[in-house]
This record gives structure tokens, C-alpha cells and sequence, in this order.
């Protein structure tokens, strides 16, 4: 008996959820490149390039710089467990699913978490962030999202960070859905570890997650007193597998490299400018069209990479996601938590982030809806 296993076809989406986005050929061209060994000199330069364009475009000199295995998620464990010793005083923010993950990773790494809350959809406050530095002079990071995809809110830093050097802690900041799409400059805003994701605003497969270490963080990390509790994300380690010394310690992800070091590329060669600001001016065009609609927003500071809206009364959140789905092969996100069944979030990542993808997301929302004008509000941004 001979077994041949049926064609195997995923249809072709438009990816528009809060990740992953679209992922554009040149990149998934690179993921069918020969797969090398992964000390083979020709894959550590490989890997010595990608380093140099996550540098440049997390505007940063950090040595340690990396991706590490692994999803965004990943790379919030390995920030969150490298920095927390067991005891230490740790304040997270949470406004949402991400701040409310970090909060648990930190927990689970045994420090003694101080939640700064703010409701789903708002902002953390700095006088918040002030206050609870001051009621606990002890802490010693504070970890923050700066795009929060599960609310579509977007954080400033500028403040925070002030405050938070200030009070001689460092800041850990979540950039997974604003790398590569939304104004983010570690050196100038001295963050001091901050991860991201590929599958968001930089357009790659999910797989990879570039992390990056200040001076202060990689202190933190080689004084501490404690093994980091986990033997795969320990940055000690890894740290000689990406440098110079080239410890194995795990075999690298080899042709997600590459897919990553082709994503990279094309934010580097479109430029960090251009690419903020194509992200806005989508942004600006898909807000203008669904205002038109009749929908609201959720945040007050809207993300440009992930618009979360109201449902309208009366509509069908799930049925309206699964026509798009089945009648445009349109993807867009549902809410969590508190927006469950109650809200859809809108992502322009990266390659989605196109004057095509908001044209055609509102005039499917308007057949579907029944309803017309977004797609000419929408234009005139466009002018
Ligand atoms: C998607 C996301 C993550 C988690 O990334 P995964 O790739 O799903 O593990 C973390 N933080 C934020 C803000 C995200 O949007």
C-alpha cells in the first residue's frame, strides 16, 4: 500500500488581523533557500548581517542584540526572565492581553509584581508610573507595551522613560506590534531590553523574535545571583552563541533567518521614515473610510498598524468576520477580554499597510454592510 497524501493548498488570505500580516514573496522566497549548517561560516555571516539590520532597524548600538527561537512571546520570556531574579521588585503595566501576559511571566519568574492598571483601551498614565515608583523605591524594571494589538492603543514612552531612569530602574519595553510600522527609537528613549515579533509590522512568518540588551540590562544580567530558570532563553548563553565565540547552544532557526534578514531588508531599503509614515497614512485613510461608516474607535491614542473598533449595535461581530473570510478571503481580528464579541481589530502590518488593503476592506465592510462612503472618504485622504 502506497500512501500519497492529498494537495496540500492553504488558500491565499489578505491578511488584515492583528497578525500575522501579509507576507510579501521576496520573503518567502527566502525561506526555500538551502538550508546550511549552522556554523557553516557562510550562515554566521548570514546571521552576523541580520544582527546589523536589527540594529539599524531598532535604532540601536546594543551589543546584544539577537533573534531569539520563538514567537513574540518568546521573546517577552526571555527579556522578563533574564532581568527578574527571584524577590526582585518588578512594576508591569497592564492595559490589556500583552501587559497582562508580561505580568505573568514576571510573576512566574518569582518577583514580587506591582500592576500598574489603566482601563482596556486607555494609556498608561506617567503620574501613574511616578506614583507607584515612588511607593516602591525597591523596583527594578518596569515593563511596558508600547502597542498594545489587543486594544489598538498606543503608548507613549517619552515620559516614562524619564521617570523610570530616574528611579534607577530599567525599562523593558513589548515592540511587537510597532517595530518596523510605528515610530520606535530604543538609544534615543534608553530602553533598555525591548523584544518584537516578525509576523507584525515586519512582514516575515511567525518564528523569530528580535530582542535587543542595553549595557545596564546586560549588567543586570551578568551579575545576577540566581540561573536564569530557563535554560533555553538564557541570554548568558545565547549571548556566546550569537557573538563572537559561537557556543552552540541551540541550532538556529536557519531558513527563518533568512526569511527575517529579507524583511529586514526591505524596511532598511524602504527606509524607517517612509515606512512610519506609510503606516500612517494608512492608517489615516482606513480611520477616515470606517468613520464614515458609522464606527467608532476604541483608543483614545489609536496604533496605526491595528485599528480596534465598536461593532455597530446590531450587527453580527462573528458573521460579518466570516463573510470577509469566505466571500473576500479578508482576515481581521475579533476582540479579547472585555471587547469579546463586542469589537474587530483592523491590522495595516507591514505589507498590509497598503492604500489596496484599506480600499478593499471598507468596500467588502460596505457590501456586506449595506452601507457606502468609506471607500470615497478614504480617497480624499489620499488626495
Ligand atoms: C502578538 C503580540 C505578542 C505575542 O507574540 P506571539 O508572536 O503571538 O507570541 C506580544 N505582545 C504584543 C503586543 C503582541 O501584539
Amino acid at each position: 500500500m502506497s500512501f500519497t497524501a492529498p494537495r496540500f493548498a492553504p488558500p491565499e488570505r489578505i491578511l488584515m488581523g492583528p497578525g500575522p500580516s501579509d507576507v510579501p514573496r521576496r520573503v518567502l522566497n527566502a525561506l526555500a533557500s538551502p538550508t546550511l549548517g549552522h556554523l557553516d561560516p557562510a550562515y554566521l555571516a548570514i546571521m552576523d548581517e541580520v544582527r546589523d539590520f536589527m540594529r539599524q532597524v531598532f535604532r540601536t548600538k546594543n551589543e546584544l542584540t539577537m533573534a531569539v527561537p520563538g514567537t513574540g512571546s518568546a521573546g517577552m520570556e526571555a527579556t522578563v526572565v533574564n532581568l527578574v531574579e527571584p524577590g526582585d521588585e518588578v512594576i508591569i503595566c497592564v492595559n490589556g492581553v500583552f501587559g497582562g501576559r508580561m505580568k505573568d511571566v514576571a510573576e512566574r519568574s518569582g518577583a514580587k509584581v506591582h500592576a500598574v492598571e489603566a482601563p482596556w483601551g486607555q494609556t498608561i498614565a506617567p503620574a501613574a508610573i511616578a506614583e507607584a515608583l515612588a511607593a516602591h523605591p525597591a523596583v527594578k524594571l518596569v515593563g511596558i507595551v508600547h502597542a498594545e494589538t489587543s486594544t489598538g492603543a498606543m503608548q507613549p514612552l517619552e515620559e516614562i522613560t524619564k521617570l523610570v531612569h530616574d528611579a534607577g530602574a530599567l525599562l523593558l519595553v513589548d515592540a511587537v506590534t510597532s517595530l518596523g510600522g510605528v515610530p520606535l527609537d530604543l538609544d534615543a528613549l534608553q530602553i533598555d531590553a525591548c523584544y518584537s515579533g516578525t509576523q507584525k509590522c515586519l512582514s516575515c512568518p511567525p518564528g523569530l523574535s528580535p530582542v535587543s540588551f542595553s549595557a545596564a540590562a546586560v549588567d543586570r544580567i551578568m551579575s545576577r545571583k540566581t540561573k536564569v530558570q530557563s535554560w533555553y532563553l538564557d541570554m548568558s548563553m545565547l549571548k556566546s552563541y550569537w557573538g563572537q565565540e559561537r557556543v552552540y547552544h541551540h541550532t538556529a532557526p536557519i531558513n527563518m533567518t533568512y526569511a527575517l534578514r529579507e524583511a529586514l531588508a526591505m524596511v532598511l531599503e524602504e527606509g524607517l521614515e517612509a515606512r512610519w509614515a506609510r503606516h500612517q497614512l494608512n492608517y489615516q485613510a482606513l480611520r477616515a473610510g470606517l468613520e464614515a461608516l458609522g464606527m467608532k474607535y476604541i483608543p483614545e491614542h489609536s496604533l496605526p498598524s491595528l485599528n480596534a473598533i465598536h461593532v455597530p449595535e446590531g450587527v453580527d461581530e462573528a458573521g460579518v468576520r466570516k463573510r470577509l473570510l469566505n466571500e473576500y478571503d479578508i482576515e481581521i481580528g475579533a476582540g479579547l477580554g472585555p471587547f469579546k464579541g463586542r469589537a474587530w481589530r483592523i491590522g495595516l502590518m507591514g505589507a498590509s499597510s497598503t492604500r489596496r488593503h484599506v480600499i478593499l476592506v471598507l468596500a467588502a465592510l460596505e457590501s456586506i454592510l449595506g452601507l457606502s462612503g468609506g471607500t470615497t472618504a478614504a480617497t480624499k485622504v489620499y488626495g
